[in-house]
């Protein structure tokens, strides 16, 4: 029962007193009353903010509660000030290396936007409780993986502010840096650009290396940056002169599908006002997975708005018949979905390592400096670099992203505005090797949005199963 997996492992935490008493109930009315005062609670059964050790402890007790479920991760680096990042992971057989296309969702790239950290736990939490009884959710978690990380900015929650500490060795307000700016696509324009809080470098924070990290390293179909506020539900670009994205016409077509769940208002970015340095700007001209960025909340105090961030999740009062739970749905759905990515099959010799990599420049805007001197864009070497393990059979199916890449309005010479239908035809590298890392085989792959594209590992085949002298 969902109920009493959430007061076992509510039990060292804040458990509700209603929900405590239900489980103890023996009288039938008051049972009814319970069931319904639970159909209005959260998945996890929260009615009070999270402190940053209620995020990592009740992260920590649902990957030990759910073994082969639910991973638990620490992000590659630590913030500014040393605190360790944490996430977790969500499909069946969590621990498999399966190909499963990836949906990202994370909270607090700002500090004080407590919902937003909130929502993307909840989500975490009804995934997990719902495995196994919804038969939607159940097929989901058997064709994709979810990445939560709740609080990206640990060091600006702690605070209880906006930004992050930056390099200051005391966290003093003045040298924090806006990590939503810190993004290295399209950095230091002078698109609404402040040189103090877009930090002293694209890409230069470690908070925001983590979430790069991650978005190179598994393939996001989609992914979903949680702010407040405004109800509104934001897609590239995040200026104007950038131009639409190559892909808006499923941009557009998303967004709408999502908001109409969730009530929100659909826009381009840069049309509510231009910024630069953004993550789902980067993330979609890096990977071309789906960035979308959901203000949540109507209000943006974080002082008793624990209601609306209860009824904005489940579409009951204020917001009743509009629930961003659907949102994340419909977005979990697409990431799953093989017509939004790509697919390579084949088959290899059982336990190889298959690597598919994609490196390239992106670039950041002509960089505004003090007065009105503008600084020559800078090259971002980026690295794309996802695993598979070959199954026992050999066979396999790898949800990937294209290798086909939208053309970035940012570029060597400027801002060149692009738009519906620019993109470079390029490949991804394709290894096929040995557990030692020796590589066997290497294969390029072309493959566009919606395509299914197959690859022979002849040779790797050979080679690997061959006991004759290697090169
Ligand atoms: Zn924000």
């Amino acid at each position: 029962m969902t109920l009493a997996l959430g007061v076992g492992l509510l039990g060292s935490l804040s458990i509700p007193a209603a929900t405590a008493g239900f489980a103890e109930s023996a009288d039938p009315a008051a049972a009814v009353q319970e069931l319904a005062a639970q159909a209005a609670a959260l998945p996890s059964g929260r009615t009070t903010y999270r402190a940053i050790t209620d995020y990592n402890d009740e992260m920590l007790a649902l990957s030990t509660q759910h073994p082969g479920l639910v991973k638990h991760i620490t992000l590659p680096h630590k913030t500014r000030q040393g605190r360790e990042v944490y996430g977790i992971e969500v499909t069946h057989d969590v621990d498999a290396s399966d190909g499963k296309p990836v949906l990202f969702m994370m909270g607090m790239h700002h500090g004080n936007e407590w919902p937003s950290g909130e929502h993307t736990l909840e989500f975490a939490y009804d995934l997990i409780n719902n495995d196994g009884k919804d038969p939607r959710i159940t097929r989901l978690l058997d064709q994709a993986r979810v990445i939560f990380v709740p609080v990206v900015n640990v060091d600006g929650f702690m605070l209880n502010r906006r930004t992050s500490c930056g390099v200051s060795p005391t966290c003093a307000s003045s040298a924090g840096v806006d990590i939503n700016r810190n993004y290295p696509f399209g950095w230091g324009s002078n698109a609404g650009s402040n040189a103090t809080t877009r930090g002293p470098g694209p890409g230069s924070e470690p908070e925001i290396q983590n979430i790069m990290d991650l978005t190179s390293a598994n393939q996001v179909t989609v992914l979903i940056t949680n702010h407040t506020s405004g109800h509104t539900l934001l897609r590239p670009p995040l200026e104007k002169r950038a131009g639409d994205a190559p892909d808006e016409a499923a941009y557009a077509a998303l967004t709408d599908a999502m908001a109409a769940k969730n009530g929100y208002t659909g826009m381009k970015s840069g049309f509510d006002y231009e910024t630069t340095g953004e993550t789902p700007d980067w993330s979609y001209y890096a990977t071309r997975g789906l960035g979308f960025t959901f203000e949540i909340m109507k209000t943006q105090s974080t002082n008793n708005t624990y209601p609306e961030v209860i009824e904005d999740y489940l579409g009951t009062g204020r917001y009743e018949g509009k629930s961003n739970r659907e949102a994340f749905m419909v977005a979990l759905e697409y990431a799953a979905d093989p017509a939004g990515h790509s697919v390579i099959t084949g088959q290899g010799p059982k336990g190889a390592v298959l690597t598919i990599t994609k490196d390239f420049d992106l670039w950041t805007a002509p960089i505004k400096q003090a007065g009105s001197v503008i600084d020559p864009p800078i090259a971002v070497p980026t690295h794309l670099e996802s695993r598979l393990i070959t199954p026992t059979n050999g066979k396999f199916t790898w949800h990937v992203n294209p290798s086909v890449r939208p053309a970035p309005a940012y570029t060597e010479t400027g801002v060149v505005a692009t738009g519906p239908g620019k993109f470079l035809k390029e490949s991804w590298t394709l290894t096929c090797a040995r557990p030692t890392g020796e590589v066997l085989e290497t294969v390029h792959v072309t493959v566009d949005r919606g395509e299914q594209v197959e690859v022979r590992l002849q040779e790797c085949k050979t080679r690997f199963n061959g006991n004759g002298p290697k090169d």
